[in-house]
């Protein structure tokens, strides 16, 4: 049996190898491929994805999993083997449903939409996107038709992104944050504005780069397995447990989008160095869901990035790095300044209690699209009606309403957006776990240290990878199943204090 066990280990960190290679094609096409490099790196991606592909699908794999699946059954539900066959097993039966042509289609034709949003984005040109993103729609409902049996189109796409889950799910936890959340914006909306011009006094982008990776450092990530480049969208990515990147953007005249996008994208990388090196090359060996992985981002941005005590412990640090833009500020100012809630147009740039609307109103959007209720060339007056419905304002182009995120030209369309709040929502329960298993939490980060939350999160979710779904991992974890009522709680803290609610 075990002989059966390396065999199908060997064949799947080959797979795992083609799939990393990608990823390093795809970081570098992010950081610093020229222009010029597009077309070919999309047919380079394009033939790794399909070797990947067709390596995973091969019948010996089918059979190496069904012999393994009688002779392992006495295997414990939390041993690595049961984890690895259950896992291997759920994405190889979903995989031999996809057709390696179709695989290859999607790397190239996700290669170009990708080229072109970069241009169309600052040139404000939506027409120029729009039969990309037309073609883009049709082949992810030619990819929801794999897998009939589906309530709607995009719950093969939530399922992918987040196990378990589908459109009538996450509908009904958005229903019940947004009852929640709506009051509270309201009460927020009726106080004075907090002003945040200490945060856009000019800060040179050399000297954020040298804060941002000292604070990572500080909390954890490991530059001898890590390393940050510049980017223009963000994003954390993984070789292997022992090489996870960061990017990041920097803007000097508005100090948030590094300091919290690095503490975001070090969560994120964080979850990735922290899986078990028994898991290396395995598909147990990368973050459960797309909602956990977000939970650990969010944990880190805001539950203790955005908090009074972290800053009490780097103010000082970033006063002595930009001594003529803050040192006549307070730590109060800046910890307001921080926390300003105010209703905005992007996404990336949004507090905390405004986020969540940013993200309903995607998901919606294209569950929408998918379903054939909303047709492409309708969707930019669809998004700015929605603004102004939900967050009272217009979007003044589509630079700064449909064309903001990569998400919608980087691939298949769905389920690329329900994880941020789903994150969000878990963030705080797991943060809650986290201190009632250590009070002194808290105070350690006050003075700089987070040992004992990383700790406490690698143990009971780092380490795991892919081992537990995020359902079981949350009440593994939390001892009690998801729910909105930590998020809530902590918002209402926080802002209610902020804001003298
Ligand atoms: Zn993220």
């Amino acid at each position: 049996m075990s002989d059966k066990l390396n065999e199908l280990k060997i064949r799947l960190a080959e797979v795992d190898d083609l799939s990393s290679a990608a990823a390093v094609l795809g970081w570098d096409q992010q950081t610093y491929m020229p222009a010029g490099g597009a077309e070919a790196r999309g047919r380079q991606m394009a033939t790794l994805q399909r070797l990947a592909h067709e390596k995973f699908t091969d019948e010996q794999i089918g059979y190496l999993l069904e012999e393994l699946q009688q002779a392992g059954a006495d295997w414990a539900y939390d041993s690595d083997e049961a984890a690895l066959l259950r896992v291997t097993q759920r994405q190889y039966t979903q995989a031999i449903r996809i057709p390696s042509d179709f695989v290859a289609e999607v790397a190239s034709h996700g290669a170009a939409a990708f080229n072109a949003w970069t241009t169309a984005r600052p040139a404000n040109d939506f027409a120029a996107v729009r039969p990309l993103l037309e073609k883009t729609l049709e082949l992810s409902l030619r990819y929801a038709s794999y897998f009939p049996g589906h309530a709607e189109p995009i719950d093969p796409f939530i399922d992918n992104a987040d196990h378990g889950m589908n459109a009538a799910t996450v509908g009904a936890l958005f229903d019940q944050l947004r009852a929640a959340l709506v009051p509270l914006v309201q009460a927020i909306g009726a106080q004075p504005l907090a002003d945040d011009e200490v945060l856009r006094r000019g800060y040179p982008e050399a000297a954020q780069i040298a804060f941002g990776e000292e604070m990572a450092r500080q909390l954890g990530y490991d530059f001898s397995r890590g390393r940050q480049d510049k980017t223009y969208h963000p994003f954390a990515t993984k070789f292997s447990i022992n090489d996870v990147r960061i990017t990041t953007r920097l803007d000097e005249h508005f100090l948030n989008e590094g300091l919290f996008g690095t503490i975001h994208e070090v969560g994120h990388a964080m979850y990735e160095q922290g899986v078990a090196q028994a898991l290396e090359a395995t598909p147990l060996a990368s973050g459960t869901s797309a909602g956990v992985h977000e939970s650990q981002s969010r944990l880190w941005e805001n539950l203790v990035g955005r908090s009074r005590r972290f800053w009490e412990h780097f103010f000082p640090v970033l006063q002595a790095a930009f001594p003529t833009q803050l040192n006549d500020v307070s730590l109060d100012t800046f910890y307001r300044a921080i926390n300003r809630v105010e209703p905005s147009l992007i996404r990336v740039e949004a507090d905390e209690v405004t986020y969540n609307l940013h993200v309903m109103l995607r998901f919606d959007l294209e569950r929408a699209l998918l379903k054939g209720e909303l047709a492409v060339a309708d969707l930019p007056a669809a998004w700015n009606g929605r603004m102004e419905s939900d967050l009272g304002l217009t979007p003044p182009d589509d630079r700064h309403g449909v064309l903001q995120d990569v998400h919608w030209f980087d691939g298949l369309l769905g389920g690329g957006f329900q994880g941020y709040t789903l994150g969000n929502v878990m963030s705080a329960q797991f943060f809650a776990a986290a201190q009632t298993a250590h009070p002194e939490i808290p105070d350690q980060i006050r003075g700089g240290s987070f040992d004992t939350l990383r700790g406490w999160l690698t143990e009971n979710i780092y380490r795991h990878g892919m081992k537990f779904t995020a359902r079981e991992l949350v009440e593994r974890a939390t001892g009690s199943p998801l729910t909105i009522e930590p998020y809530m709680a902590y918002l209402r803290h926080k802002y209610g204090e902020l804001y003298g609610l």
